[in-house]
């Protein structure tokens, strides 16, 4: 009997979260009961893939199921799942390039106060601008190596650390200015 269930869990299981695959993903979410319904609260009635992510997290992190009721533990489960494939996003703890979702390149430096803050790259201009709120939507995921930085300087024919033109053509062939290229 408990070897019967450990294959069965074998099978669903997903075995690792990080770095996975579109299609691995979509099958993490299958397996994600996502029509399990809200039980408690102002989202009652409502299933997890009409759910804000916040209130998912918060469920995730504060809310306990009532053994006694079938619906609620189910939920609780469907939560748990849910979590892991949506992991919380890590929060940048240390300066370098990125890159967010709508495509922009941000430097991330440190503050003389110590905090860290975000410039966004114009890359036909090669300045570098100060956008308000541009640090919430970044996360460690959005973080550039240096191949990236490489390969979108070679695009734009700046180096995306300091923005400068790229003119030398060991430069320009690398992509990235040679003292930038150590920063990273
Ligand atoms: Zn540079």
């Amino acid at each position: 009997m408990t070897t019967q269930f450990a294959e069965i869990n074998q099978e669903t299981q997903p075995q690792a979260v990080e770095g996975l695959q579109p299609a691995e993903l979509n099958k993490l979410n299958n397996w994600t009961n996502l029509d399990a319904v809200c039980p408690v609260g102002k989202w009652k009635g409502t299933p997890i893939s009409q759910m804000p992510e916040p209130t998912l997290r918060w469920f995730a992190k504060n809310w306990q199921a009532n053994p006694r009721y079938a619906d609620s533990v189910a939920f609780r489960e469907a939560v748990d799942r849910w979590l892991i494939s949506h992991p919380e996003p890590q929060r940048i703890q240390r300066e370098g390039m990125f890159r967010d979702e709508q495509g922009r390149v941000f430097r991330v430096q440190q503050a003389q106060a110590g905090h860290l803050y975000a410039l966004m790259l114009e890359p036909a201009s090669g300045q570098f601008v100060y956008i308000r709120g541009s640090m919430g939507g970044l996360s460690e995921a959005n973080r550039l190596t240096l191949d990236q930085c490489k390969e979108i300087g070679k695009a734009i024919g700046r180096c995306v650390v300091c923005g400068a033109r790229l003119t030398d053509p060991a430069s320009v062939e690398r992509g990235i200015g040679p003292i930038c290229a150590t920063r990273l």
